[in-house]
């Protein structure tokens, strides 16, 4: 059975992108003179390729309504049916699967516990077996899916489609995920690191007068900081930028595995705070487990979230030191790239976003260190939980149908 292709055309023209992308942004529904407005393209390339893209299925004619002088026009609008697209984030505590449609609504999702990679085939056939059962239930027209997205953190080797050493995952070594899963599942596989498939879906999902120039702060089991600069997604030569991890934001801190003191992805991840709350007395032994165990780390830390909520003082005082040590680091971030905005966002964050956004802008925008004269914006993801796994989703639409030059190799090997 070939199931390499997809039977979609291929939307890879430049004109093509664009004016998908244009009627991507505006729900609503556009009509073609609007579009040829926008776009700055002819009347005549936009009705051809608004043609192209009805015959593929991937946009739809909504009514007529009336754009100018002459006879009603044709309301186009994106088909969310028209294509889909499977992401999954890896991370040290579970695997998340969700299947996004063209709008990049999630219709399905799954989730497992991560599985170790001591044997790489069994953890391919696993990760096979449930996208196969997440296509399965979502019932979606199997040759609608344009390819699978991964998200998983870093470093990774992009090129090769290869984790490298992931903290936090001992047994994930050089794991050739990529090309491994295009053979078991038959579809174009993509990898990317998880902060920075976030920051792929932040701009995806973006209205058109949101800020181009942001950082995304990832806060996962670890730390991860995603980079986008005059609306482009910064990967640097290997696919890795934006690790931030070690800065160093108390230099009398505890020693990082990296040998310097107090660097920002060690003080500040869920571990070190649930660590703190043993050693301050806020959590007992007991209720904190075993710090190695990612699921341990995971319960321990809403019982510290929860305490904060609950108004603990000594509870809300770790937290409140965690956001100061994060300021130390988005001022360095914001000063190396003259950015306005800092979006956050992972699956430990929304547990902590209350307290910590009280005290972090503040410490941003108070301290001496920080050198662009602009006001600098803090908000949350607009998908914070999943946004990697959603992220991972985009990788794909993004790759298929963003009037991106630079736009990734969609290698279905
Ligand atoms: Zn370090």
């Amino acid at each position: 059975m070939d199931r390499t292709g997809t039977n979609l055309p291929a939307v890879g023209e430049y004109n093509q992108t664009v004016v998908l992308d244009a009627i991507r942004r505006r729900p609503e529904g556009i009509t073609r003179s609007e579009l040829a407005a926008l776009t700055a393209l002819s009347g005549m390339t936009v009705t051809k390729v608004c043609r192209r893209l009805l015959d593929a299925g991937l946009v739809d004619e909504h009514g007529t309504r009336m754009s100018g002088p002459g006879k009603p026009a044709a309301v186009v609008k994106l088909n969310p049916d028209g294509g889909f697209a499977v992401g999954v984030h890896i991370d040290p505590a579970a695997v998340t699967y969700v299947l996004v449609d063209l709008s990049g609504k999630v219709r399905d999702h799954s989730r497992t516990g991560t599985p170790t990679a001591g044997d790489p085939s069994a953890v391919i056939d696993e990760m096979a077996n449930a996208i196969e059962a997440l296509i399965e239930s979502s019932a979606v027209d199997r040759s609608r899916i344009l390819g699978i997205g991964i998200a998983s953190p870093g470093p990774v080797n992009v090129d090769d489609g290869v984790l490298l050493n992931p903290p936090m995952m001992p047994t994930w070594h050089r794991v050739a995920l990529r090309r491994s899963l295009a053979e078991a599942t038959g579809l174009p596989v993509l990898l990317e690191k998880d902060a920075t498939a976030a920051v792929v879906a932040e701009l995806w999902f973006a209205g058109p007068d949101s800020s181009r120039d942001f950082a995304f702060m990832y806060y996962g089991t670890g730390l991860a900081t995603g980079l986008s600069v005059a609306g482009e997604v910064v990967r640097g030569i290997s696919s890795n930028a934006g690790d931030g991890g070690h800065i160093t934001v108390d230099p009398d801190g505890p020693v990082c595995t990296c040998g310097r003191r107090g660097c920002v992805g060690y003080i500040t991840v869920p571990r070190a705070l649930v660590a703190r709350a043993v050693l301050d007395g806020v959590l007992s032994a007991a209720e904190a487990g075993n710090l190695e165990d990612t699921v341990d780390v995971d319960a321990a830390f809403s019982r510290l979230a929860a305490l904060a909520a609950a108004g603990s003082p000594e509870a809300i005082a770790i937290l409140t030191d965690a956001a100061r040590s994060l300021a130390r680091a988005i001022v360095v971030i914001v000063n190396l790239l003259d950015i306005d905005r800092v979006i956050f966002g992972g699956p430990f964050w929304t547990r902590v976003s209350p307290v910590i956004l009280g005290a972090l802008p503040d410490a941003v925008r108070s301290d001496p260190a920080l050198i662009p004269p602009h006001p600098i914006r803090f908000a949350q993801s607009a998908i914070p939980v999943d946004v990697a796994a959603v992220g991972a989703a985009t990788l794909v639409l993004d790759n298929t149908f963003s009037p991106r030059p630079s736009a990734l190799l969609l290698a279905a090997e």
